[in-house]
């Protein structure tokens, strides 16, 4: 089976094995050139112009970004234990219609990802119902209970591609020192969810003004700030690599870019609701913009932004959080944090990175492809001939509402509803094959 996408805008970086002349985009995108991309089966096997070539179905691709298929290297699927909330089959649906074509998913389910089974039972489902291409990450400790190390290499073995107790800091610095030593032996990342509970307290947003005009308890940003600290000088003692979840604070921002001054093995990622927006959508949305770590100050979303700017924080990813509406009707003190983001990424990165001068499309396309692909190892994210085709189609001028109701994820808790946005993904094809379309 060969398919012809034809006459899309290619990034110019994607070009290095391209090998006719193209011609240019005529004005904002200067680094656009028109390409066709010619797939055969699962595998790209031509990226240029085409011609005439035959194929079996062309899919006409004119004024259309064609990027590498994306990937999001942190989502909560919530299976198993919570598939009312999403599963691996929606949860990947609602990927591959956010642009996505690869996830890697938290261990917090019930049972927590801490066992070769359990990963393998993840693995298992994505093969059979997966849209996208599905790297489990397992816990660091047993339960996410922080004290008793799971079996790493037995995990690694089993097909883990890094290793989190996302949603809880492991405090037992010794067992963060073993775990780092082991990745730079074998080289994986260790995902930090960086907040000490004791200073987080019984916090339910930012501290600062909104907070207290709310009545609410707040989380520090030291709370962040200093397992940061504690986590870069882990990394830097050991070799191992460090890689800093949802970056929210500009002392955060600092400690990154310090330390990869001085050469520690430190990446970072930021989701798009810390660098679109500040604590006072609480104001507006209530719970469905409680998240942690909290949505911040203005200073700490330039901060962020800077960040992705000047190449601190290496990956933009959602932190894709689904929860039932009944949880978040229960208002900011008692419901569950998190948000959903996987199919308004795309839109709020072009429109409030790109379209505002940040970031050129080429670097945030690198920072949703090759990026985390680095980070976490894998053969992905690139367009090449021999490549595997996960593709993502993007119409940069497409404006649409955000519409909750036609979300894909069985969740809806998100702030983004009723949001103007501009470039949308508009076709999703993984190994070959369309799996979404707007
Ligand atoms: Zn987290
Ligand atoms: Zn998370």
């Amino acid at each position: 089976m060969k398919r012809l996408i034809r006459g899309g805008w290619v990034l110019n970086g994607e070009l290095q094995t391209a090998n006719c002349e193209l011609e240019s985009s005529p004005d904002s995108h200067a680094k656009l050139r028109k390409s066709d991309i010619l797939i055969e089966d699962e595998h790209i096997i031509r990226i240029g112009s085409c011609g005439d070539t035959a194929a079996d179905c062309i899919m006409d691709a004119s004024g259309l970004l064609i990027a590498p298929g994306l990937i999001d290297m942190h989502v909560h699927l919530r299976e198993p234990g919570r598939e009312d909330k999403e599963t691996v089959q929606s949860g990947t649906y609602a990927a591959a219609q956010g642009g996505f074509t690869t996830v890697a998913c938290m261990p917090n389910t019930q049972p927590t990802v801490d066992s070769p089974e359990a990963l393998e039972y993840i693995l298992n489902q994505a093969e059979k119902y997966g849209s996208a291409r599905v790297c489990p990450i397992a816990s660091i400790t047993c339960g996410l209970q922080g004290n008793q190390a799971t079996d790493w290499n037995a995990l690694l073995d089993a097909g883990a591609c890094g290793f989190s107790d996302d949603g809880r800091t492991v405090m037992n610095a010794e067992i963060m020192r073993r775990l780092l030593l082991l990745s730079a032996d074998r080289g994986f990342p260790v995902i930090s969810h960086c907040e000490d509970p004791h200073l987080a307290g019984h916090g339910v947003m930012n501290a600062g003004k909104t907070a207290e005009k709310l009545g609410l308890p707040g989380i520090p940003n030291l709370a962040e700030d200093t397992i940061v600290e504690r986590d870069i000088a882990l990394a830097e003692d050991t070799g191992g690599h460090i890689h800093i979840a949802h970056v929210s604070t500009r002392v955060a921002v600092r400690h990154v870019r310090q330390a990869k001054q001085r050469g520690v093995h430190v990446t970072a990622e930021a989701t798009p609701h810390h660098f679109t927006l500040t604590d006072t959508a609480i104001l507006e949305h209530g719970a469905n913009a409680k998240m942690n770590p909290p949505l911040r100050s203005q200073q700490d979303v330039d901060a962020v932004i800077e960040g992705l700017v000047d190449g601190t924080i290496d990956v933009i990813a959602t932190d894709h959080a689904p929860h039932a509406a009944f949880e978040k009707a229960q208002g900011m003190l008692k419901a569950p944090f998190g948000i959903i983001g996987l199919e308004t990424c795309v839109p709020l990165v072009i429109s409030k990175l790109v379209q505002p001068g940040y970031l050129s499309l080429e670097k945030v396309i690198s920072m949703l492809t090759v990026q985390p692909a680095s980070i976490l190892g894998l053969e992905a994210g690139q367009l090449a001939p021999g490549a595997v085709a996960d593709i993502t189609l993007i119409d940069l001028e497409r404006q649409e509402f955000v519409d909750p109701t036609r979300f894909m994820s069985k969740s809806r808790n998100t702030p983004f509803a009723g949001w103007e946005l501009q470039g949308w993904p508009v076709m999703t094809i993984r190994r070959g094959e369309v799996v979404a379309r707007r």
